[in-house]
């Protein structure tokens, strides 16, 4: 494994953002917590790793190498001599930073629908992001899309040391058709990917309603002490059940708006529940509701 961080170490343009912040969630797991909601800030997206003797399991890279580089260097404060990504979905703000850490020589394990959607959207994605600001353009110098290299359709455990963490897809789509959720049961510590957001509202552009709600049902029985959520703090079972809450509310609320005609403005009203409204990304919510409202009327 190459010393950590070379080729972005010194450079303030890489800076993943004044808000990321590691905290420790567990004698053997630590979470990166982002922050902010726009793009510059990737979305607030989270990452964590958990290491054990000489291994260490580092879940998501980020939005960019900055991002990346950052949790390498502090992960290489524990001097592993083995590394592996595990990529929780195929969104951009999660995958973006694969080539530093697979670089550095981690192997990389995604569900293999995860890699799939990788294959045939990454690549597009970048393009489309880089066009799009000059600032974030900058952000993204030196993203390297990097695919998975071992996938799993089921269950997959990691063997660090003697800790282990379990690698787990819903059995069906929750929020893309790809996710995994990481659970070190040593410490009791769930990393959940984005089927789990708090203070943010869920990006649902990929997502089966029904099927998040019952993976963040698996999350409450798996009986986590704590959980790194794809963004928001770290937190416990409330945010879950939470979570659950407001999206059945959500798909209760837009199926009546669209049965009874309303206009966009009235369904966007009527669909968002109200005490969710400090939410960050809000947009996000509007967006999918706005979406469902074309396709009805055709
Ligand atoms: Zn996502």
């Amino acid at each position: 494994m190459a010393a950590a961080g070379g080729l972005f170490r010194n450079s303030s343009l890489f800076c993943a953002g004044p808000f990321m912040k590691f905290v420790r969630v567990g004698a053997h797991s630590w979470a990166c917590i982002g922050g902010g909601e726009d793009v510059l800030h990737s979305y607030g997206a989270n990452q964590g790793y958990a290491v054990d003797g000489e291994t260490c399991v580092v879940i998501d890279s980020g939005f960019h190498p900055g991002t990346a580089d950052r949790i390498l260097r502090r992960v290489h404060r524990q001097h592993p001599k083995r590394l592996i990504l595990v990529d929780t979905h195929y969104h951009s703000d999660h995958v973006f930073g694969n080539s530093i850490l697979g670089d550095d020589g981690a192997a990389i394990i995604s569900h293999e629908k995860c890699r799939h959607r990788m294959l045939s959207q990454s690549p597009s994605l970048l393009v489309k992001y880089r066009a799009r600001d000059s600032r974030l353009s900058k952000l993204l110098h030196g993203v390297k899309i990097t695919y998975p290299t071992i996938t799993y359709t089921d269950r997959l455990k990691v063997h660090l040391d003697k800790v282990e963490a379990r690698i787990i897809h819903p059995g069906e789509r929750a929020h893309t058709d790809g996710d995994s959720m990481v659970y070190v049961p040593e410490d009791r510590v769930l990393f959940s990917g984005d089927v789990l957001w708090v203070g943010y509202h869920p990006n649902l552009e990929d997502a089966n309603i029904p099927g998040q709600v019952r993976a963040l049902r698996q999350i409450i029985r798996l009986e986590p002490r704590k959980i790194v959520p794809g963004h928001g703090p770290v937190c416990g079972l409330f945010e879950v059940r939470r979570l659950i809450r407001y999206l059945e509310q959500f798909d209760r609320n837009l199926y009546k708006a669209l049965v009874d005609k309303l206009t966009l403005d009235q369904t966007i009203d009527r669909t968002i529940p109200i005490w969710a409204r400090e939410w960050k990304m809000r947009r996000l919510a509007e967006s999918y509701v706005r979406s469902r409202w074309s396709n009805a009327r055709g």
